[in-house]
């Protein structure tokens, strides 16, 4: 099974994406747990291109397509493969990440998204994917109080309010693949909610 999370800064994703995979390993899975952008050396030396970088002349589309260069490595390298072997896959952040911070977030047109994700992974979907909702302010509260001084530190709020709009909606669209999660309480009481998708679903 494809399992992965999305959401904001300071959603919790790292955090409950380690749980999830802790969680299916205690139930005799063989799980790999990665993200995007990265996964692999290749893809995460593009990860530190488009995140490091930025300030140098990098446009909307030099930042989709670094993603969508990265997404292709580690689709092709890691996580098809263990799929493949039956095993599970565990990711923090994926496609939907981009349709919302450089589609929603950026401007890029989602139909050029649509034709990214229709020649990287034309196959592959994610099973299940868990969006970590919470209000802007709190999540860029927690993301500066770990210290994380990344390229977004001067964006302003709507792009952020877009973005988290964008998980939203795509959650809305995919219900069957899509689940929001209130991440506005602490790491337990959240994972008690993932846990109990989980048991459900599979
Ligand atoms: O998930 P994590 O916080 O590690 O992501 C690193 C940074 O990359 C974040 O600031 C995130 O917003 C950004 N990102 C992005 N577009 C993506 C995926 C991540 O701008 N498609």
């Amino acid at each position: 099974r494809f399992i992965t999370l999305e959401g904001g800064e300071g959603s919790g994703k790292s955090t409950q994406a380690r749980r999830i995979a802790d969680w299916l390993r205690a139930r005799g899975r063989i799980v790999v747990l990665t993200r995007e952008p990265g996964g692999t050396p290749l893809a995460e030396a593009i990860r530190t291109l488009a995140l490091q970088r930025w300030d140098e002349g990098m446009t909307p589309t030099t930042e989709l397509l670094l993603m969508f260069a990265a997404r292709s490595a580690h689709v092709h390298a890691l996580i098809e493969p263990h799929l493949a072997a039956g095993h599970d896959v565990v990711c923090d952040r994926f496609v939907d990440s981009s349709y919302a911070y450089q589609g929603a977030g950026k401007g890029v047109d989602v139909r050029h998204l649509a034709a990214l994700e229709a020649l990287v992974l034309p196959k592959l979907k994610p099973d299940l994917t868990f969006v970590l909702d919470l209000p802007v302010e709190q999540g860029l509260r927690r993301a500066h109080a770990r210290g994380q001084n990344n390229r977004f530190e001067d964006e302003a709020r709507p792009f952020f309010e877009r973005v988290r709009e964008a998980f939203l909606a795509r959650a809305a669209d995919e219900p069957q693949r899509c689940v929001v999660i209130d991440a506005r309480a602490d790491a337990d009481t959240v994972f008690d909610a993932i846990v109990a998708v989980l048991e459900q679903r599979l």
